[in-house]
């Protein structure tokens, strides 16, 4: 068994992750999933590259809760961390004084996670221990068993694991005991993981017998690995576009019409975004653009990553190159935000100005819906006005 204390060069970090992202705990499991997602797509990419000759097997990401044991395990089937990946990537995590970051910092769970590279240890917002067994896919590779109890200091020693990848138990504490209940856990894929490019399993698929949902034993994938949005616009039907839009606003009428955006350079973005019907539906800025980085959800609050008037529109925008980690203000001004939101803006007018030439009656018809868009566009945002 080797000991030692977890690299942090003030007392010790887990009082502050739990005092300061306690608002936003929910979050430990996007973290941990997205850690799970990236650890299979590395153990792909090697094998592509013919790095890996083994067996990939099936690679799905498994979020599994034991009532009984009081456990929420997050396993993957990835290329799993030998005991020196562990001692570099999780025991020394270097960071500059929790003092200094709770007060530069403060603002949102998000930031300090991201800054700090935290993810994993966002599993302390929950859980009183977590556990991590694991089988690097290297050759050779011994398994490994790494515990903590929220304290600084940690163990590892031997696993007995037969599997390649990682299995990150988290033994939930008292104050978290509605995440050991799977109706939780799935509202919580259900809003972080939907659309993530690897099946996440996670309960069984249900069905209706004598008069309530029981188990079956098929397991149940939460999430769709190819949103609508990273497909090809001419591999695409309108119907396909409208079927999209019902499954993120299950409650809102047809949309109008949608842009489908798709950029690689000078920056990456993709996504769509849909016209809703403005006049039939004063409600709808509760239903908002929703932000993600390749595919892991990040928030449904835009400001500042497009233009006030725009947030009026609905749908999806994945860029890994919009900054999460920084304050709103720091997003503003950031260039490549800036240049990502006069993308936007150019791409709307434009559509906006196809569908008046293509079928004026057809825009006309529209009008009623659109004017407060185009109109409170023209009034904010001057980029806008002189395109309209
Ligand atoms: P980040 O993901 O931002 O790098 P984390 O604290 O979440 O920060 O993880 C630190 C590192 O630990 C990761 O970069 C990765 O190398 C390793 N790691 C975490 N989870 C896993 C996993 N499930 N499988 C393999 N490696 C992992």
């Amino acid at each position: 068994m080797q000991k030692g204390q977890i690299g942090v060069t003030t007392e010790n970090i887990f009082p502050v992750i739990k005092k300061f992202l306690y608002s936003d705990h929910e979050i430990f499991l996007r973290e941990l999933v997205s850690n799970a997602i990236d650890a299979t797509q590395k153990l792909k990419t090697l094998a592509s590259f013919g790095e890996f000759k083994g067996e990939l097997g099936e690679m799905d990401v498994r979020v599994k809760v034991d009532k009984e044991a009081g456990t929420l395990t997050v396993s993957d089937r990835g290329i799993g961390m030998t005991a020196e990946d562990i001692d570099k990537y999780i025991n020394q995590i270097a960071f500059s004084g929790a003092e200094e970051f709770v007060n530069k910092y403060k603002d949102t769970a998000n930031a300090i996670i991201g800054h700090f590279g935290l993810g994993f240890y966002s599993a302390f917002m929950v859980a009183k221990k977590v556990e991590i067994r694991s089988l690097s896919y290297k050759e050779d590779a011994e398994a490994v068993c790494w515990e903590c109890d929220g304290s600084p200091e940690y163990s590892m020693g031997p696993a007995d694991k037969a599997e390649r990848g990682t299995d990150i138990v988290l033994y939930i504490d008292d104050d978290n005991k509605e995440f050991l209940e799977q109706a939780r856990i799935d509202t919580l894929l259900k809003k972080y993981c939907r659309f993530l490019p690897v099946p996440v399993i996670s309960g069984k698929v249900q069905e209706w017998k004598d008069g309530k949902y029981v188990d079956t034993d098929k397991d149940k994938v939460v999430n769709d690995t190819e949103p609508t949005w990273t497909k090809k616009p001419s591999e695409l039907t309108d119907e396909d576009y409208r079927k999209f839009y019902r499954e993120l606003y299950p409650s809102q009428e047809d949309p109008l019409f949608w842009i489908h955006l798709n950029v690689d350079y000078p920056f990456t973005l993709t996504g769509i975004l849909f016209f809703p019907k403005i006049k039939s539906n004063l409600d709808i800025r509760k239903d908002r653009i929703q932000l993600y980085c390749n595919q892991v959800f990040v928030t449904d609050s835009v400001e500042g990553v497009v233009p006030e008037f725009m947030t009026l529109l609905q749908g999806v925008i994945d860029s890994p190159d919009i900054p999460l980690n920084v304050s709103r203000s720091y997003l503003q001004s950031d260039t490549a935000v800036k240049k990502i939101s006069g993308y936007i803006t150019k791409k709307v007018a434009s559509r906006l100005e196809e569908l008046f030439k293509e079928n004026r009656a057809d825009f006309e018809s529209k009008w009623d819906d659109i004017k407060i868009f185009i109109e409170y566009g023209m009034l904010t945002d001057e980029k806008f006005c002189d395109a309209a």
